[in-house]
């Protein structure tokens, strides 16, 4: 369709990870690479609170505790980011989806854009390895151990069948994250560059949805 906003190869990466695996500075480095934007819903989230805006004071609590915040607020937020980044290459998005239900919620929309290509890439860290990194990290209030344990098992619970749902669509690239941050990049961009040479996969809407 000539209409369409989005351009239609811009590069959609979505990176899946538990808390402390690394998704901000792979996904900042991978966005350099390929000249597309890294969007990170926690650290939208975290400038709302910082700037005390309505949504901020409504998802405070939620940051605050490490549960997820609800999936309209979430949508609202990214809309416009993702649109404008869509429009201008492509996008890293780190911290989205986050439930099997965002997923399915941003495909609707992707299929309305009639968008190009969109990978998943999962860094796989040990639990161990996650504790002792965000124990280091110590931001601030939400990283007491409990919380940071409390962030894990909601990802468990609520972020790790995305792995599934991504893979059943060979959308999904698998990345031992344990190892020091560039062997990690290059890894990612390997398998980034195979993919984006794969011809195009039918848009959303054409597809059967599960
Ligand atoms: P992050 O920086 O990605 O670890 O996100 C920090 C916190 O922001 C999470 O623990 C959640 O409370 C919230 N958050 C970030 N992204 C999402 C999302 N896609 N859905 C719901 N809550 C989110």
């Amino acid at each position: 369709m000539a209409m369409q906003s989005a351009a239609p190869r811009a590069k959609r990466i979505l990176m899946v990870g538990a808390p402390g695996a690394g998704k901000g500075t792979q996904a900042d480095l991978i966005a350099k690479q390929f000249g597309i934007t890294h969007i990170s819903s926690g650290d939208l989230l975290r400038r709302h609170i910082a700037d005390g805006t309505t949504i901020g004071r409504t998802v405070e609590t939620y940051v605050n505790k490490g549960e997820l915040v609800p999936d309209a607020i979430i949508m609202d937020m990214l809309r416009k980011p993702v649109l404008k980044a869509s429009e201008t290459g492509g996008y890293v998005l780190d911290g989205f989806p986050r439930t099997v239900e965002q997923a399915e919620a941003a495909y609707r929309t992707a299929g309305s854009l009639g968008v190009g290509v969109q990978i998943a890439v999962h860094l796989d860290v040990p639990e161990d390895e996650l504790i002792r990194r965000m124990l280091a990290r110590a931001r601030g209030a939400d990283d007491t151990e409990d919380v940071i344990r409390h962030r894990i098992k909601v990802y468990d619970e609520k972020t790790r069948p995305l792995l599934d749902y991504y893979a059943q669509r060979e959308l999904l690239i698998q990345v031992n994250g344990a190892r020091p941050v560039a062997e990690v990049t290059w890894s990612i961009v390997v398998q980034l560059q195979r993919a984006f040479k794969r011809p195009a996969a039918p848009a959303p809407r054409d597809r059967a949805v599960a």
